[in-house]
């Protein structure tokens, strides 16, 4: 980065005509393409909604919770910036609207105000900008600021105010405005349209703001005399008119808008010099050369409650295709509701699969239905990673069958079994309060020499993030371990278990943990590699086969 410029740049990111344009996924692929431009990048996502944050939000409805190293549950976009920029965010990257009014109301019960009357403008707008430019405060060049939610909406207004401020405090050379829209194309007439674009620009203007470039999203190339004409009519240079058509997949994108001239135009107009700071994409180039190179096709199925909304998962989802790149096999997801199995989703059904996995949850909804799946993978030799939820219906399955503990459970479901393999914490106990009451974040863990996970890994100390109440129960630790399942990672004082595994099955490993907060495209997950290899032997029909050091280079 250029000595005579100290302070960070700020680009804004908003959307307009439809919601679900891919706003997270533009702002992250503009995050990747000023990292590989030698920036130093951080993202934040600001969130109109009411919740103060979305952990309590339910992920079958908003999609799944992203939790931060720090322990921030925030928004699935932080999600896509994590794995596009490759930097770890933390609670400050997401904002809501509950946090903002519960903080000013805080500092208003508190006497901060000094007998003023609170307002939207300024006081809620000034916590905006502060939390923005205290982003800018943690050694980022560039900051990318994205407002949830669609120009228009009412919610939007006070965070549309903030950032249309944000360019007089930090300086026109330091922020960069980005609309997103939508133009689509209307069969009847057999064109595309650049209404809605000129609408939603028109109301961006009414709130003050004049984007610098518009992303315009459609199933077809925008062509050149579609840019003129939005050029001329939204007041934006022709350059600044990218056009952003869908994508094979989403690790295109950078590539897409990249070619489109997305980060000259931001550079330009952020005052950077492209010359001085040119773009190397090799490894990301890489990336997408194995998204596509694919060699083989294994079939994955995910065991889960909220299996309507994929993006519940999405996480899990990623990490499965890192994984599939990393041996440049392409990975099938089939989405299998819990609740139907054992009955429509039977042990035959089940086989099929190279690979399943149970992910994390909470509720009684197809908890059965998950423990017969284990069953199902135990017994048949099918490779199963169990995240979360997933490893303690692993352990009840285990305690229930080979201990012979029939009403051994988990006390989040049963609270008075004979049998609480799963059970709270002591010190959580007494908890009422839903909102902020688990163990959340990052935490080390400690694995057995020679076990399959260390073997993954390749390191006996691992930090994973969580996000769950319930841990596996200590006093039953010794008899797993005499009736076989070891328990492969604990927390550093011994007391939690933080993974388990089968050494006699091909691939049968659960962790307390959420590995897939943490995968990347160019860099699988350890776990989910672990799976896809197995999978893979799986699929050659070499079963069952026990993975040893060096497999992973087996595909
Ligand atoms: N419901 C379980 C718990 O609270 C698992 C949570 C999860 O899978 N994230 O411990």
């Amino acid at each position: 980065m250029a000595d005579d410029r100290k302070a960070p740049k700020f680009i804004f990111v908003t959307g307009g005509v439809s919601s679900s344009l891919g706003k997270g996924l533009t702002a992250s692929s503009l995050g990747r393409l000023l990292k590989s431009r030698g920036f130093k990048v951080t993202m934040c996502k600001l969130d109109p909604y009411i919740n103060v944050d979305p952990g309590t939000m339910n992920p079958g409805e908003h999609g799944e919770v992203f939790v931060t190293d720090d322990g921030g549950e925030t928004d699935l976009d932080l999600g896509h910036y994590e794995r596009f920029i490759d930097e770890p965010l933390n609670r400050m990257s997401n904002t809501t609207t509950g946090s903002i009014y519960s903080h000013v109301i805080a500092k208003e019960r508190h006497g901060d105000y000094l007998g003023k009357t609170v307002q939207v403008i300024p006081h809620v707008t000034d916590e905006i900008k502060s939390r923005i430019r205290r982003l800018g405060t943690q050694g980022s060049d560039i900051v990318i600021v994205e407002v949830g939610g669609t120009v228009g909406d009412i919610e939007i207004v006070p965070f549309i105010e903030a950032i249309r401020q944000y360019r007089r405090d930090a300086g026109k050379d330091n922020v960069c405005y980005i609309h997103l829209t939508l133009v689509p194309y209307l069969a009847p007439s057999g064109e595309q349209k650049t209404k809605p674009t000129q609408h939603s620009v028109t109301e961006l203007r009414s709130r003050g703001i004049q984007p610098d470039v518009i992303v315009c999203r459609s199933d077809q190339p925008i062509s050149q005399a579609l840019k003129n004409k939005i050029s001329l009519l939204c007041d934006v240079p022709i350059k600044a008119v990218v056009s952003a058509v869908d994508a094979p997949s989403i690790y295109d994108i950078p590539i897409t808008l990249h070619e489109e001239g997305l980060d000259t135009i931001v550079c330009e107009t952020l005052n950077i010099s492209t010359v001085d700071n040119p773009i190397d994409l090799s490894i990301w180039r890489n990336v997408v050369e194995r998204v596509h190179g694919t060699k083989s096709v294994l079939k994955i199925g995910v065991v889960g409650k909220y299996v309507t909304m994929s993006d519940a998962y999405l996480s899990v989802a990623e990490s499965i295709r890192h994984a599939g790149f990393a041996h440049s096999a392409k990975t099938e997801i089939t989405w299998i509701d819990a609740e139907k199995v054992p009955g429509e989703i039977d042990a035959e059904y089940l086989r099929q699969f190279d690979g399943l996995i149970i992910p994390g949850g909470f509720g009684e909804r197809g908890i059965e239905g998950m423990i017969s799946a284990a069953y199902i993978a135990r017994t048949n030799n099918i490779p199963l990673l169990g995240i979360c939820l997933g490893m303690q219906i692993m352990v009840v399955e285990y305690a229930r069958n080979v201990l012979n503990l029939a009403s051994a459970h988990s006390t989040e479901f049963d609270q008075s079994t004979s049998h609480p393999v799963i059970a709270l914490m002591a010190d959580q106990q007494n908890v009422s309060d839903m909102g902020g009451t688990m163990r959340l974040g990052a935490y080390p863990a400690m694995l057995n020499e020679g076990s399959m996970v260390a073997k993954l890994y390749g390191s006996l100390v691992v930090s994973e993030r969580h996000r769950h109440r319930y841990e596996f129960n200590a006093m039953f630790k010794d008899r797993f371990e005499a009736a076989g399942m070891m328990c492969s990672g604990t927390s550093p004082d011994g007391r939690l278990v933080e993974f388990v595994e089968l050494p006699s099955h091909p691939y049968f490993v659960g962790t307390q943990a959420h590995p897939e907060f943490k995968s990347r495209p160019d860099r699988a997950h350890p776990l989910f590699d672990g799976l896809i290899v197995a999978a893979a032997f799986r699929s050659d029909g070499r079963e069952p086969q026990i993975l040893k050091v060096g497999d992973a280079s087996y595909i």
